[in-house]
């Protein structure tokens, strides 16, 4: 059996892949491909106008300088 990622020989640690490199890859593919939903272009029930005078600061909190312990 050939790792369907890569091609090379699978190993039995990892069928039907040859690594657990190979194997996360196709997890993550699998993964992404489920949550990649695609968002119906209809669905615009918010009529939210994208607004930039209003005061939204997305900057997070300034960490603290672990220096300063
Ligand atoms: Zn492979």
């Amino acid at each position: 059996m050939k790792c369907p990622i890569c091609g090379k020989p699978a190993v039995p640690d990892y069928l039907p892949f040859c690594s657990r490199r190979c194997a996360d890859v196709d997890l993550f593919r699998w993964l992404t491909e489920s949550y990649a939903i695609p968002v119906k272009p209809d669905e615009t029930d918010e009529d939210e106008p994208e607004r930039s005078d209003l005061r939204s600061d997305p900057r997070p909190d300034p960490r603290p300088d672990p220096k300063d312990a």
